[in-house]
């Protein structure tokens, strides 16, 4: 049962997903060589709080930390530590607040200084490849409208999408249905209706999309060793356009929480 939110459950799914947003956009002004993931992570979790807001992944089947910064050939479940960033790394950061009853969920990569032209391309189709699925993100289609869509212009771009780690619904819990996959035929699974909030987030490697698990039982690494890159937003299935929930207002990252 995929649940669908009321307009007054979407005030507070809003609201979490601004928090969250904001809390991304912070991480990615944080990105530059000498900084530790540690220090992003420290940084995103005293945000979240003082909005009110709880950090989703702190303690989610026991994560230690409140993002997930996943450095180069690391795809995502990277966990913060003191690893200090260098000029050329790309950095993912993954991040999802709880507010109100609700959470949001967003990832994006950022450039550490000058990176390289294939590494900015890897990064520029991952985030374009959203925008792409999403377009198939509305009432009627299917899910798997959006994975195929995603697939096929990353393929195009010489670049391959994970399998063993997809999108899902998100809301009162932070994975729920339906599982939303960045490949596949379209015209499968679930049709979309309006009040559906989706997390679609393709993960894209360099080279083949085969994965590993490290020893920490997190971090999931290209098993290549290529770089990897990750977009994701929380949104809104409507009777038209999709709604992306995790954004910022006016670019800036201080919100202050609401009262009532
Ligand atoms: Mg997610």
């Amino acid at each position: 049962m995929i649940p669908i939110k009321n307009e007054q459950e979407l005030r507070c799914m809003r609201k979490a997903c601004r928090i969250t947003a904001a809390a991304r956009a912070l991480a990615g002004e944080m990105v530059r060589p000498g900084v530790s993931t540690l220090e992003i992570d420290k940084a995103v979790h005293d945000y979240i709080v003082a909005q009110g807001a709880t950090p989703s992944f702190l303690g989610y089947g026991g994560f230690p930390a409140s993002s997930c910064i996943s450095v180069n050939e690391v795809v995502i479940h990277g966990i913060p530590d003191h690893r200090v960033l260098k000029e050329g790394d790309i950095v993912s950061v993954d991040v999802g607040a709880y507010y109100e009853g609700f959470h949001g969920d967003c990832a994006e990569t950022f450039a550490c200084g000058e990176i390289s032209p294939f590494a900015q391309k890897l990064i520029d189709v991952t985030r374009q490849s959203f925008y792409e699925g999403i377009q198939f993100a509305r009432q009627g289609n299917r899910v798997s409208d959006i994975g195929h869509a995603i697939q096929a212009y990353v393929e195009s771009n010489g670049f391959s999408v994970v399998r063993s780690f997809v999108g899902h619904g998100v809301g009162a819990n932070l994975h729920e249905e339906p599982e939303v996959p960045n490949f596949g035929a379209p015209g499968r699974g679930p049709r979309l209706f309006k009040g559906m909030t989706l997390a679609v987030e393709p993960m894209v490697c360099a080279g083949h999309y085969a994965v590993n698990v490290l020893k920490d039982r997190w971090t999931v690494v290209t098993a290549d060793g290529s770089l990897a890159a990750h977009y994701e937003n929380t949104f809104l299935i409507t009777d038209g356009e999709p709604e992306i929930l995790t954004v910022t207002d006016n670019n800036s990252t201080v919100i202050t929480k609401e009262v009532n």
